[in-house]
């Protein structure tokens, strides 16, 4: 952690994340990543800038997280029949419709895993301050289960690496529009790890936890933090809970690097879910993030991936914001998208209109949460309705975990 950093941010990439492919139906598809490389390197951004090429994990990093019979189970897994009945549930969540078996699906994924090692290796190695590789994320793998489009647990392996090499103190966010139940699981029991997920709310969305009352285990109650909220959320909503919530709890647990799950599957016209962002308001949280990180982390910040399923239309222009918000190289969303870019995607995706600009025309702006009972009435009850739901779950979070980091639930100064 001592010696001076080479550059403010590492990305990590390799074409070998384009081998995580599932099935041709399934919705998380490969080409959202390499778009979204296209997208950078045609906007500039990449320029100057070194790729990070990682290695496979090795089996004793994915053994931190993961049970041996799972790992032997993935290097044997064998893809179904052309027509085989998918079952709903298999021996450790692989062959469901979710999780169907793909050739060299352990290679595949230990690079995944590998990504997001090399980014946190160099962090502890004091080279760099931030790291990105959007090839990570995959928030939802168990121990012993292949869950929701993941099947080894990147972010998980990371923190347990960082843990064993250096650092005691870890928050990871997450704001994929699916609970993070796996890195929350992960180290529900271990006070060194603080979690927080915004999601959609439990009880409309799969995997259906995340609740408020999940707030850690043991010694580490008060580590695991959950703000659920409602479908239709829009971003002056979602920015306002997630400002209500995480630097108040970041400032209290005194992190020494910021883990960010980035998925983007909160956009409007994602397919898989119900929340109403815009690719404005998810870099609006990305700008949070490295700030936060900034100010309670010691300018750490390892960022990584996750959902997203607007493959052309949405998660191209997210991540490419993600990407230069860690490099410093901001991007106005009032910026065309460039011409080589476009026709890319004319010739891969002709169905698809590929998005103009890099935003979507709606400046992200909110109002912060200011107390119980401060949601001022604007003569929209529509807009009312919103902000009292979001609202009312900011409360119920802060209620149930701020006691535990010494923060009073009720003071917006906390
Ligand atoms: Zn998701």
């Amino acid at each position: 952690m001592a010696s001076r950093p080479r550059s403010d941010a590492t990305v990590v990439w390799t074409d070998r994340f384009l081998e995580y492919t599932w099935t041709p139906e399934h919705p998380m598809k490969p080409a959202r990543l390499r778009f979204t490389i296209a997208l950078a390197r045609a906007l500039g951004l990449l320029e100057g800038v070194e790729l990070l090429a990682p290695a496979p994990a090795g089996e004793a990093e994915l053994l931190r997280v993961h049970t041996p019979a799972y790992l032997e189970a993935v290097r044997h897994a064998e893809p179904a029949a052309p027509g085989a009945l998918i079952p709903e549930s298999a021996p450790y969540g692989l062959g469901t419709q979710d999780n169907p078996i793909f050739p060299r699906m352990h290679e595949a994924a230990s690079v995944i895993v590998g990504g997001t090692l090399a980014a946190a290796g160099e962090i502890a190695a004091g080279r760099t301050r931030r790291a990105v590789s959007i090839g990570g994320g995959m928030h939802h793998a168990m121990a012993e289960a292949a869950s929701g489009f993941c099947v080894y647990n990147d972010a998980a392996v990371a923190i347990s690496w960082l843990l064993d090499n250096g650092f005691d103190r870890i928050a990871y966010v997450d704001v994929d529009v699916h609970h993070g139940d796996g890195v929350q699981r992960a180290f529900y029991g271990d006070p060194r790890v603080l979690t927080i997920s915004i999601h959609q709310h439990p009880a409309t969305l799969w995997p259906n936890t995340g609740w408020p009352e999940e707030i850690g285990a043991g010694p580490a109650e008060g580590t695991a933090i959950n703000l659920g909220v409602q479908p239709g959320t829009r971003d002056a909503q979602w920015l306002r809970g997630l400002h209500a919530v995480v630097p108040g709890a970041l400032a209290a647990f005194r992190p020494q690097l910021l883990v960010g799950q980035c998925g983007v599957d909160t956009h409007r016209e994602d397919p898989l879910a119900d929340l109403a962002l815009t690719v404005d308001g998810q870099r609006a949280a990305f700008l949070a993030m490295r700030e936060w990180a900034d100010r309670y982390a010691e300018g750490r910040w390892l960022a990584v991936g996750g959902g997203g399923y607007g493959v052309v239309r949405v998660v191209p222009r997210a991540w490419t914001h993600l990407l230069a918000t860690a490099l410093d190289r901001d991007i106005d969303p009032a910026t065309a998208t460039p011409a080589e870019w476009i026709e890319q995607i004319h010739t891969y995706a002709p169905a698809v209109e590929p998005p103009r600009t890099m935003g979507d025309g709606t400046p992200p702006e909110f109002t912060r949460w200011d107390g119980p009972g401060g949601a001022p009435d604007t003569g929209d009850p529509r807009a009312d309705r919103a902000q009292r739901a979001i609202d009312t779950a900011v409360l119920a979070t802060r209620r149930a975990v701020y006691p535990l980091l010494g923060l009073d639930p009720e003071d917006p100064r906390d």
